[in-house]
């Protein structure tokens, strides 16, 4: 009987989840529930009322 290799589920860091508007897998912010990359949250964050992201 072989060993199965657990697979690997990553909850976090890079690859785990794609920006939801543009869908690419770069730093996505998670946070305040957004899931949106740098630059997307850089375009939008005026929209949702947040300052200059620095
Ligand atoms: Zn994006």
């Amino acid at each position: 009987m072989a060993k199965k290799k657990p697979k690997k589920q990553r909850k976090f860091g890079k690859g785990s989840r794609p920006c939801r508007r543009c869908g690419s897998y770069g730093p996505v912010i998670q946070k305040y529930g957004l899931y949106l990359c740098r630059q997307c949250f850089r375009e939008v964050a005026p929209k949702l009322g947040f300052k200059k992201f620095s």
